[in-house]
């Protein structure tokens, strides 16, 4: 039996992995939680899984987390309640807790980085769904794990697909560690991308996009941030950082295809030009299934996948004019050290703003790109952490900065109180 951690439990990856383990309790066990803010969620958790610890980002939550415990009727009362842990250092012990076998990075965004490094420093595998973590400190995490031998799993769709496909070569034993190293024999990658809220919008009509429209999206369900990111297809270019980053290939070589059916996760190009794939409905269980059941693979009762069913797989180039994050983020992969940092924090930092209602969706690229732009002379080529955070809490203030001078679409930004 595996022993597991879920750091961002009562987000959309949180609450998948969980759901997984409910559903092989002869494989798994969940040992730590974390989560940010969501208590009542919480409590639900440990009263399903019986973690030996929790630990809430918001430490100010941790006395109501107890009192709701206390609350319980006895026979809804875990056997044992678990050790409880606030803030940041929290975080960081309940990710390397000690008797945790694989730790599914969950958490949005860059607050992920830490706790993700405390479990990779713990020597823990990883599922790594949270991609801000390594687009932001590969410089860091990448000798990280290799130095603690932590194995690193990727969760998110397209990255396992390409993994998976990997796994059918003879260089699976290279593939599995994932640690930038590259994976001889591989010529290209094609990452496939929905296309997001927005694919059969005009350009123009991006100019009518509110915050509702970019958080519906059209095949998969997740949280609003990287729904935002899929919508300004930022979140494919924070992909091809994290292929480059995971597979050490080259970003010439890795490609953007709009597959809007998302039934083919991605695709790789051999050396001899054969093309694997993997396919699969759109949906996030199967590769978080994947990290925590390799090298095995489990028989589940989940829907097969019926092709008679799909109809038709299709695919075209994305509109680079219409996209501008994709080849931003290309530029920023390749300028590398603090760059990628700058790029993640900046969209973070101009989602929740867009978010915010505060700026408006074509604001979102412009006020990225300026960030990067003005970092340029800063760039870092080697970053320890130290220059990671401060390279990423500046992009923040950077776009903050300039949202309170006001963007060219909203020069008088309607600030909310
Ligand atoms: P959600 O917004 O659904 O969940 C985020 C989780 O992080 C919640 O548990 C939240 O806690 C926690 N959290 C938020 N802020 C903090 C903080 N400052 N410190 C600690 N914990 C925090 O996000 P998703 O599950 O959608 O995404 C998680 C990661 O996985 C992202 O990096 C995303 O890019 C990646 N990913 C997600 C996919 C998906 O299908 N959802 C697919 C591929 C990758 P709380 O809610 O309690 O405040």
């Amino acid at each position: 039996m595996k022993a597991i951690s879920v750091l961002g439990s009562t987000g959309s990856i949180g609450t998948q992995t969980l759901e997984i383990a409910e559903e092989f309790p002869e494989q798994f066990r969940v040992v730590a939680l974390t989560a940010g803010s969501n208590v009542s969620l919480v409590v639900e958790q440990i009263q399903r899984h019986h973690p030996e610890v929790v630990a809430l980002a918001n430490e100010s939550l941790l006395p109501e987390l107890q009192q709701q415990l206390n609350a319980l009727p006895l026979e809804q009362q875990p056997d044992q309640l678990p050790q409880l842990l606030g803030g940041p250092d929290g975080l960081n012990v309940a990710a390397s807790w000690d008797s945790a076998d694989l730790v599914v990075s969950g958490i949005v965004g860059c607050a992920g980085l830490l706790p993700t490094l405390a479990a990779i420093k713990a020597g823990k595998d990883l599922a790594l769904a949270n991609k801000e973590t390594l687009i932001a400190a590969a410089p860091v995490v990448l000798p990280e794990l290799k130095r603690s031998g932590s194995r690193l799993l990727p969760a998110d769709s397209e990255h396992s697909a390409i993994f998976q496909c990997l796994q059918g070569t003879p260089w699976a034993e290279n593939a599995r560690l994932s640690t930038g190293v590259p994976t001889p024999g591989l010529r290209h990658i094609q990452l496939t991308a929905s296309g997001g809220a927005f694919r059969d919008w005009s350009a123009k009509d991006l100019e009518k996009a509110t915050v509702a429209d970019a958080t519906s999206h059209p095949n998969w369900s997740m949280g609003r941030k990287i729904t935002v990111d899929s919508a300004t297809l930022m979140n494919k270019g924070l992909e091809v950082i994290e292929a480059h980053y995971l597979f050490g290939i080259d970003y010439d070589q890795i490609e953007i295809v709009i597959h809007p059916q998302s039934i083919i996760h991605s695709m790789i190009e051999l050396a001899d030009s054969s093309v694997l794939a993997q396919l699969g409905w759109p949906d996030m269980k199967l590769p978080i299934l994947y990290c925590l059941s390799w090298p095995e693979r489990l028989e589940t009762p989940w829907r097969r996948l019926n092709l008679t069913e799909v109809g038709e797989l299709t695919f075209r180039a994305p509109d680079t004019k219409k996209y501008p994050c994709m080849e931003l983020a290309y530029a920023v992969g390749r300028a590398g050290g603090t760059m990628p940092a700058v790029l993640n924090a900046a969209n973070e930092e101009a989602v929740a703003q867009f978010l915010e209602e505060r700026i408006h969706f074509l604001d979102i690229p412009e006020v990225i790109e300026a960030a990067c732009e003005r970092h340029k002379p800063d760039l870092q080529s080697q970053p320890n952490l130290d220059e990671v955070l401060a390279a990423d809490a500046w992009a923040r203030q950077a776009v903050k900065e300039q949202v309170k001078r006001g963007t060219s679409r909203l020069p008088l930004p309607a600030l909310k109180v």
